[in-house]
This record gives C-alpha cells, structure tokens and sequence, in this order.
C-alpha cells in the first residue's frame, strides 16, 4: 500500500486538479492500494486567515474575501464535475461556505478572534478541497471515499499546533481502514480535540497527517506530491542553480526543513522513520521524474561535501550577557525554562567558550517577548549588574548546510567561513549541532540571497 499526499501548490487550479486525477488514478492501477492525504487549494489557508483577521477588526471586506473564495470552489466544481453530479456537489460546498459564513460573522460581531475559532476556520480549507476531489473522482467512476480527519486524529488543545495523540490515531486509522474497500480522500492538516473541538496540526502540516496514515498503516512508501522536483541543493526561489538531491536520510531531511527548506513539514519525518518507511517527494508537474527519496541508508555522496542549503529568512538574536553567566550551573536551565513557559521557540543557540554571554535565535514576532520573560526571570541578577540587559538584534537570517559526510570531512567549515569572506558577508554568529549534521550562520538579512547563491557555489560549483 501507498499514501499519496498533495499540497496546495498541486491543486491550486483545476487543471493541476486533473494532473493530480490522473497521477491517482495510475497510482491506483499500478498499487492496488493507495489512499491519498490533500491540503487546502493553493493559498486557501492564507486566505482564511486573512478573512478572520479582517473579520476580528470589524472591517466588512471580510466579506469580499470570503464571495472570492466561495467562487474558487464553484469554479473548480463547475470545470471538475459533469453537469449530471454538479448541482449536488454545489450544494454541499454552498453548506460548507454557508457555514463558514456564520462563523466569520461571529468573530465580526464580537470582534474577536479565539486560536480555537482560527482553528475552525481553517479548517475549512481542507474540508473543501478534499471534498471536492473525492467527488471529482466519483463523477469518473472512480471508487473513493471522503475522509473527514476530525474523526480519526485526536489532539490536545494546543489550538493552531495541535499534538497528537498517536497510539489512538493509529488505532483509530487502523479500525477505519479494516471497514472500508474504496480509496480514502484523507483532509490533512486537520483533528480534534477529545471535546470533538476542531484543531490543526501547524502550519504545512498536511505532511505530518500524511505520515501519520503511512506510519499505521505501516504502507511500502509515502510519496508527497508538490511543485518542485525533490528536494533540491537549496530554495529554487533564491538559488537559480539548485538542483533535485537523488537520496537523503530523514535526519538530513529534517535538518534541512528545519532550517528553512518548506517543501517538508520537519515532524514529517518521524513517525516513518520508526517504521523505516521511504518519503518519496515527487513533483505533480513533472510525474515521470523520481524525484527524491528520504530514508535510512547512508549513501555514497558523489564527492559532493554537503546535502543541501536553507535559511530562515526573518530570525532575531537575543544576546545575554554578564558576569553571572560565568560557571554557574542551572543558569540555562532558568533561562531556557523562562521561554519555554510561554511556548517560545529557539530556533539556534550559541554559547562562546568563554561562558560569557549566551545567544539565541527566535522567531521576530516573539522577540519582545522573549527579551521581557527573561529580564522578568533574572532581574535580581541585572539588578546586581552581574547580568546585562537582554541585547536584541532585529533583520537577521540563518543560513544553514547540511550533510552527513560532514562528520567525517574536515575542512568544510572553513571553505564555508571563507566563501563568507570572500562575499564579504558580515557573520554574527556560528553554531554547529553536536551531530555534525549541519553548520548554521547568523548573517544580515539584506545578505541571504548573496550568501546562499555563494555558498551554492562553493560547494557545488554551479
Ligand atoms: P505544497 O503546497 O506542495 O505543500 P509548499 O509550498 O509547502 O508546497 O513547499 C514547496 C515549495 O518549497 C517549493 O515550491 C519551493 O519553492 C519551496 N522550497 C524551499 N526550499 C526548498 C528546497 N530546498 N527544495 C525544494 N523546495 C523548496
Ligand atoms: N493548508 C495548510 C497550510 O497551508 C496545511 C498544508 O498545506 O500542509 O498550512
Ligand atoms: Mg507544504
């Protein structure tokens, strides 16, 4: 058996929608048994978000928002389904708006906007467009079934970042599955709570629902469908030259995606990974080309130093620094302890040798924040000047390599460094994983797109 996931780049339009009927169809011909995961259309989620916010703020374009989005959908049910099936499908996909509807003038009348709320709405998303596509299919006699994932995946209420709950959800699939004989259309990116409350996985999580299914059901390989062929050497946006990465293993990948690289969800990888199941990431747009396969084995590397490059585009640096750093044991624990509190993520810590000051990498939204939680958290220290004010550095990006054969190779942080210097690139900070899986960079954001297309070269010489 095989899970199939498409995302939203690879159903953004009708016409992608028939390449995608067309690669299930075969897919089924030539596996027997396969289910398949959908996102939202293309920007759907986007969109949703906006509307909500929009709605929150009183402002009645909410409106405007949300008659365009309806229309996409009739759109595509009108060019998708004969006119035999079509009003019915209008119908259905006129409930769902409807009720979207009245969600939305909910927030607008008490002009508030709950992440359980945001929740729902996005929801809608991915109820639609699998909804759609399952009947598309049926129209062309094709046996499928809708699967509404609010049934299957239960989470906690960690509204907008769901955790689920993995021995039920596998159970849960695991029932569903012995029940039924037609293709399931599967909504990502979508569960729910034990209250039934609707949540969502984070964002891009489509491909953590897709990994779920392929995990419980323990299927041969799990293909995500997307725009681009692979994994490629780095983001197409920004590097001309980058190019589809044959074989990587999952701790690549999830270096990788970590570190900026969006065609994969990060926790994507692990519940495959405990089942030694392939990823295949494959390109709706290209069908014939194998794109890339993310698994156990460590490969031979072709001479090439390192797997790949991404970056994060938008990060802040706080920088902690004093006296009272030095040689005091739980200093981290209290710091780390401050912002994980309040749910705040550290994308990349250093710390110098000298045990002097210590810096972390969050995203800029949180800065203020996370500045304020630890000034909070340590203000005797400041008041005793053994600590100074939280340092914190705006418009950076962080520029990650990534590689296996790093652990073995010397020298590859030192061509990185030069390449750097050569492009005369300002480097704010260093950190390497004690896993010599990846070198990151803290450099000025004006500098990202000079030093990735540098460091591509260097290392690739394209
Ligand atoms: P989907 O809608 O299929 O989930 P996403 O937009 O989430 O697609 O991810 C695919 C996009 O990720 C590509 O179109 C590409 O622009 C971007 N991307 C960034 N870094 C990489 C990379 N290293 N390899 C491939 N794609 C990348
Ligand atoms: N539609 C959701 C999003 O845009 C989930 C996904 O695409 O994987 O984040
Ligand atoms: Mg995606």
């Amino acid at each position: 058996m095989k899970i199939l996931k498409f995302g939203g780049s690879s159903i953004k339009d009708a016409d992608r929608i028939r390449k995608v009927l067309d690669i299930v169809i075969r897919s089924k011909q030539e596996n027997g048994n396969i289910a398949v995961v959908f996102s939202a259309l293309g920007g759907v989620t986007d969109d949703l978000i906006e509307m909500s916010k929009r709605a929150a703020l009183y402002a009645e374009d909410y409106i405007d928002r949300l008659n365009a989005l309806e229309k996409r959908h009739f759109d595509i049910v009108n060019e998708l389904i004969s006119v035999k099936n079509r009003g019915q499908v209008l119908t259905e996909v006129k409930l769902l708006t409807n009720e979207l509807a009245d969600v939305l003038q909910g927030v607008y009348l008490v002009k508030e906007l709950t992440p359980k709320t945001l929740d729902f709405i996005m929801s809608f998303g991915e109820r639609l467009s699998a909804f759609i596509i399952t009947e598309a299919l049926r129209d062309i006699k094709f046996p499928a079934s809708y699967l509404d994932t609010r049934q299957i995946i239960k989470t906690d209420e960690n509204f907008g970042k769901a955790n689920v709950d993995k021995t039920l959800a596998y159970q849960n699939i695991a029932r569903h599955f012995n029940n039924s004989d037609e293709v399931q259309i599967i909504t990502g990116f979508i569960g729910s709570t034990q209250k039934n409350e609707t949540t969502t996985l984070g964002r891009g999580g489509s491909d953590y629902t897709a990994s779920l299914f392929a995990a419980a059901l323990k299927v041969s390989e799990l293909e995500i469908w997307t725009d681009v062929n692979g994994v490629l050497s780095a983001d197409p946006g920004k590097v001309k030259n980058a190019f589809s990465i044959p074989e990587m293993t999952y701790e690549e990948a999830m270096e990788m995606s970590h570190f900026g690289a969006k065609v994969i969800y990060p926790p994507t990888m692990l519940p495959v990974l405990k089942e030694r199941i392939p990823i295949r990431i494959r390109n709706t747009l290209n069908p014939e080309f194998t794109g890339t396969v993310i698994h156990n084995r460590h490969l031979s590397t072709n001479g090439m130093l390192i797997k790949g490059i991404s970056s994060i585009s938008k990060v802040s640096l706080l920088r902690v620094q004093g006296s009272g750093i030095i040689g005091v044991a739980g200093f981290a624990a209290r710091l780390f302890g401050a912002l994980a509190k309040e749910k705040i993520n550290i994308i990349l810590i250093t710390q110098a040798s000298s045990e002097h000051s210590i810096c972390m990498a969050i995203e800029p939204g949180a800065a203020i924040r996370a500045k304020s939680l630890i000034e909070e958290e340590f203000h005797l220290e400041i008041r005793a000047n053994l600590l100074d004010e939280v340092a914190v550095e705006n418009d950076l990006t962080i520029v990650a390599i990534v590689g296996e054969h790093m652990r073995k190779t010397p020298g590859i942080a030192s061509r990185l460094f030069q390449a750097l210097g050569n492009g005369k690139i300002n480097v704010v900070a260093i950190a390497q994983g004690s896993s010599e899986l990846n070198i990151s960079v803290v450099i000025n954001q004006t500098d990202e797109t000079k030093a990735l297309n540098i460091i591509h070269h260097t290392f690739f010489n394209l």
